[in-house]
């Protein structure tokens, strides 16, 4: 009989439970700290996996202990029939958590066939609830549709839907109790994202060459006074970095052992990680 093969662990020994995995290199927006020019030069489809080869991916990767995924991009509906892959998927018994971030898009159109292929959760990415700076920031006008996408989510019968949200200093920083509030009116999970310097990605909205002070941590004591302003009744201290999560109307502020605080799931490529959490070390 072969031997069962090793779980995957990285180098400080934690199991990789989690994968991510990008369906299209190619998408519908261009956020300027993503995509900073307004041309690409795209993988030719026929590069691409198909669905049988990306379902062949999954199951090794599911066979070394791989349980949760998640299908990204690009903007992964902007692949056709992502329902069918999702539908595919469903069939690996490993995988106990399908999910799909996506920019909200397309999301609207797809999300009943989405959810009835057996998508289990979804995360929609929305920087700013303006309409003009969105268009600024992604060189789209598409805010209406991404804010449909939310109603869309809950309307399928999607539960535990999260808001991922960018916050630039100076950019948008100004609408972090909007956000909250929004997450709140439409029971989604929301989820600041510190900014990072993708590399050669460093236009800004403003124009000016700030890209470099944003990329710049915030100092912990100026996020937690940040969180503070969030969410008043917290109990936050430096020393138990908290996990701001802000659901269904209540507000509650988790002491975290993951690294850093709340408002930035992913930190700068300089932090320091532990061994507790499943953030891949830079
Ligand atoms: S929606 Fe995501 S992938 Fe598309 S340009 Fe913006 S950050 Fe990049």
């Amino acid at each position: 009989m072969p031997a069962k093969p090793l779980p995957l662990r990285d180098r400080l020994g934690r199991p990789l439970e989690s994968l991510r995995l990008s369906v299209t290199d190619r998408c519908n927006l261009r956020c300027l700290y993503c995509m900073p020019e307004e041309d690409y030069v795209w993988l030719p489809r026929q590069e691409l996996l198909s669905f049988e080869e990306l379902v062949r991916l999954v199951d090794i990767f599911t066979e070394l202990g791989v349980t949760r995924l998640r299908l990204t991009g690009g903007e992964p509906l902007l692949r056709h029939n992502v329902d069918r892959l999702v539908a595919m998927l469903t069939q690996n018994s490993r995988i106990t958590d399908l999910a799909l971030t996506t920019n909200g898009v397309l999301f609207a159109e797809q999300a009943g066939a989405l959810k009835r292929a057996g998508l289990g959760r979804v995360t929609i990415s929305l920087d700013t609830l303006q309409r003009e700076r969105f268009r600024q920031m992604t060189r789209r006008d598409e805010h209406q549709r991404v804010l449909s996408a939310f109603d869309a989510a809950r309307r399928a019968g999607f539960t535990g839907t999260k808001l991922d949200a960018v916050i630039m200093r100076g950019e948008n920083d100004d609408e972090l109790a909007d956000l909250i509030e929004f997450g709140r009116s439409n029971r989604v999970e929301v989820r600041f994202i510190e900014y990072m310097d993708v590399l050669g990605a460093t236009k800004c909205c403003s124009g000016s060459n700030s890209a470099t002070a944003r990329s710049k941590p915030r100092p912990k004591r100026a996020r937690l006074l940040l969180l503070d302003f969030c969410c008043p009744t917290a109990r936050f201290s430096a020393s138990s970095p908290p996990r701001l999560r802000l659901f269904a109307g209540r507000a509650t502020a988790a002491a975290s052992p993951r690294m850093g605080c709340g408002i930035a799931a992913y930190m700068p490529p300089a932090a320091q990680t532990c061994g507790t959490c499943c953030e891949v070390p830079q």
